[in-house]
């Protein structure tokens, strides 16, 4: 019998092996300008990264994407 393995709470065991195709990628976008750096998720990019890891045999944890460039103040606002 396993009855008294799991003694303590459980964590929230989602119905389904499919919880890490729902797993959000962070993208942190990083201006060169003025340094402000962005967060946003995305399930998208995650989809990608797990195909590439996936791909090359590697086993992803939290996906984390670092994108330079210019955020949208100093696009806007190249004079400023
Ligand atoms: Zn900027």
């Amino acid at each position: 019998m396993f009855g008294s393995i799991h003694s303590g709470p459980q964590t929230n065991i989602r119905d389904g092996p499919l919880q890490r195709a729902q797993t959000k990628a962070v993208v942190f976008m990083v201006c060169s300008h003025c340094g402000t750096v962005q967060e946003a998720p995305s399930d998208l990019v995650a989809q990608g990264l797990q195909g590439v890891a996936e791909h090359a045999g590697f086993k992803p944890g939290h996906p984390i994407v670092e994108l330079e460039g210019e955020c949208a103040r100093c696009v806007d606002g190249k004079a400023a």
